[in-house]
């Protein structure tokens, strides 16, 4: 099993494809070499639909290793964000939390949230450092701000998730320790600018994602996206490195473990 998905959003997506059970969706990654994912939190409330994810995975060794993140996205509520403390996210904290996000700044939605966004943002630093994992950075339309905010926090171990920024941006990111991680929109027929960023990027630093249940790549695109698709995305970058599909599963998987495994042995 050689893909890792480093960004999915298992408690929204619905199981019509495998007969409402989850059990079926887990069988289908094994089956599509999908042997690791990466569930990612969006609010607190959260929290016990994932691990039921995470515990099922882990009855059988033949099941892909679900790990999760623990966090506070940025467009939810303002009150929200602006009352995150560093002791709420620890509180979840535990053995199969690989990461803290998604967090980061979005003034896509609402620019009025930027002081609340930021707060959390750094809240969410704050907590992976103490706990020694890393952090799961969403931005849309805040360039700016979230390389700020990276770099007053001292932030040097994260994600920069749904990465579609510059290169200027990427090079900013990596220099400042961070991996990038790419998801369906690079199989995109648009993307072109984006595909010519990502070749001048180091393929030791990056990692793949579904965001499912969003964005699902080509050919897949307009159906709800699910881990299984990984290897769509891989496919991409094999073709953009000159590799296999699976080499880049490998590469990915492997950058996936370093990052998480930086500070303290956890997966
Ligand atoms: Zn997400």
């Amino acid at each position: 099993m050689s893909f890792t998905d480093s960004h999915a959003h298992l408690t929204y997506l619905t199981l019509d494809n495998h007969n409402n059970q989850p059990q079926a969706l887990l069988d289908a990654m094994s089956h599509a070499g999908v042997g690791r994912v990466m569930a990612i939190m969006c609010q607190l409330s959260e929290n016990q639909a994932i691990r039921e994810w995470v515990d099922l995975a882990s009855q059988n060794q033949s099941m892909p290793d679900i790990g999760m993140s623990v966090g506070i996205h940025p467009c939810q509520d303002e009150a929200v964000l602006a009352a995150v403390c560093v002791d709420d996210l620890l509180a979840l904290d535990g053995d199969k939390v690989w990461a803290f996000g998604e967090t980061g700044l979005d003034y896509y939605w609402d620019e009025n949230k930027s002081k609340a966004q930021k707060h959390s943002f750094a809240t969410h630093i704050a907590a992976s450092k103490i706990a020694k994992k890393p952090i799961v950075v969403h931005t849309r339309n805040a360039y700016q701000d979230t390389l700020d905010v990276l770099k007053s926090e001292n932030c040097e171990h994260g994600i920069i998730h749904c990465f579609t920024e510059d290169y200027a941006f990427a090079r900013q990111a990596l220099d400042g320790g961070l991996y990038i991680s790419l998801s369906g929109i690079i199989s995109f027929n648009k993307s072109q600018d984006l595909r010519e960023v990502v070749a001048k990027l180091p393929l030791d630093r990056l990692l793949i994602e579904t965001d499912s249940p969003y964005l699902a790549p080509v050919p897949k695109r307009g159906k709800q996206n699910e881990p299984t698709f990984v290897p769509y995305v891989a496919q991409v970058l094999a073709k953009i490195f000159d590799k296999t599909p699976e080499e880049i599963g490998q590469i990915t998987s492997d950058n996936f473990i370093r990052l998480v495994n930086q500070y303290k042995n956890i997966i």
